[in-house]
C-alpha cells in the first residue's frame, strides 16, 4: 500500500515532465535524401541533426527542437547549404 502510493507519486511527477519524450520532426536529408536524419545531443546541451547514411551533421543547437528546426530551414533551401 506504502509503496504503490509511492510509485503512483513518481508516474504523477514524471508525467508533469515539461519535455515530451517525441522525437523530433526532421526533414530527410538534404545531402542525400535519407530519412535517417534526428536530432542527437552531440556534446553536453549541445543538439545537432544527423543522417545516419552519409553523416552530414546540421547546425549546433542548446536544444533538440532548435537542432531540428535549424536543420529542417537548411533542408529546404537547398541553395544555401555550406560547400
Ligand atoms: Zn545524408
Amino acid at each position: 500500500m506504502g509503496l504503490l502510493t509511492i510509485v503512483g507519486k513518481l508516474f504523477g511527477a514524471h508525467r508533469l515532465n515539461p519535455s515530451p519524450p517525441q522525437p523530433s520532426q526532421v526533414e530527410p536529408c538534404p545531402f542525400c535524401r535519407s530519412r535517417l536524419a534526428r536530432a542527437i545531443e552531440v556534446d553536453t546541451g549541445l543538439w545537432a541533426t544527423y543522417c545516419g547514411d552519409c553523416k552530414a551533421l546540421g547546425p549546433r543547437s542548446s536544444s533538440e527542437q532548435e537542432a531540428a528546426r535549424l536543420w529542417n530551414s537548411w533542408a529546404r533551401k537547398p541553395e544555401v547549404l555550406p560547400q
